[in-house]
């Protein structure tokens, strides 16, 4: 477990919740447009300065009370073997505890919902079911990503899906494949891309699209879902 940041306090991260967020260094995916490269590209992530396990305990116990939550976050939180048993250090502590996940790995997922390790799950869906091999060759196995959806739409645990919308990669059509796909799931959101320290570097040269034709496709995705916005 590598932790290479904490955010100390966020009023968004975790819905409804006052949280902190702590960044696990590392991701199986490698999206060309991710802009978390310093927890994602090897040589990035050893040039981050690490907060222990035990530092990280210690700020927490002394935030009980105050926080309530705590967002794991990554990087992809569930490459790490031992995330169920940080999660349950976390829980033992009375922290709800969000997970922000690629959804390559629904075996986790199922079993910190099935040990009560998670309270809510914020998953990516980063390109239409038919296109996730075109990006992500082997790295991503659709049946995993299938999976996740289709756990997470048992609503077993709180959850939500959401895309960032990268102009040059999703069009119109795309983001309606999306939603066909996750539809009847409970929350989507679309989220603004951000061209700063992206994996590819030619990323940080493309200007998201204006929010207006993100806010259009929401109005014409939002009967699919109880709740979808544009972020
Ligand atoms: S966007 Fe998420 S899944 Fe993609 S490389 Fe970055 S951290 Fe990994």
């Amino acid at each position: 477990m590598e932790i290479a940041g904490l955010q100390k306090l966020t009023l968004i991260d975790y819905p409804g919740k006052l949280a902190c967020t702590v960044f696990l260094a590392g991701c199986n995916f490698l999206c060309p447009w991710c802009y978390s490269k310093e927890l994602v590209l090897p040589r990035e992530i050893e040039k981050q300065p690490k907060i222990s396990e035990k530092e990280f305990f210690n700020f927490l116990k002394k935030r009980k009370g105050l926080l309530e939550g705590v967002v794991l976050c990554g990087g992809e939180p569930t490459i790490f073997k031992n995330l169920p048993n940080f999660a349950k250090k976390i829980k033992k502590l009375g922290f709800f505890v969000k997970l922000d996940t690629n959804g390559s790995n629904p075996e986790m997922i199922k079993e910190l919902i099935n040990k009560n390790l998670i309270d809510y799950v914020a998953m990516d869906v980063k390109l239409p079911k038919q296109r996730y091999a075109e990006i992500f060759a082997k790295k991503a196995k659709i049946k995993q990503i299938d999976n996740s959806i289709k756990l997470l739409k048992e609503g077993i645990v709180d959850y939500e899906f959401r895309s960032t919308i990268v102009p040059g990669v999703h069009s119109k059509k795309d983001i309606i494949n999306m939603a066909k796909w996750i539809w009847g799931a409970k929350a989507y959101y679309l989220q603004q891309f951000r061209p700063e320290k992206t994996v590819d570097p030619k990323f940080e040269k493309v200007k998201p699209y204006p929010r207006e034709f993100l806010l259009k496709i929401q109005k014409t995705i939002a009967p699919f879902f109880e709740t979808c916005q544009v972020r």
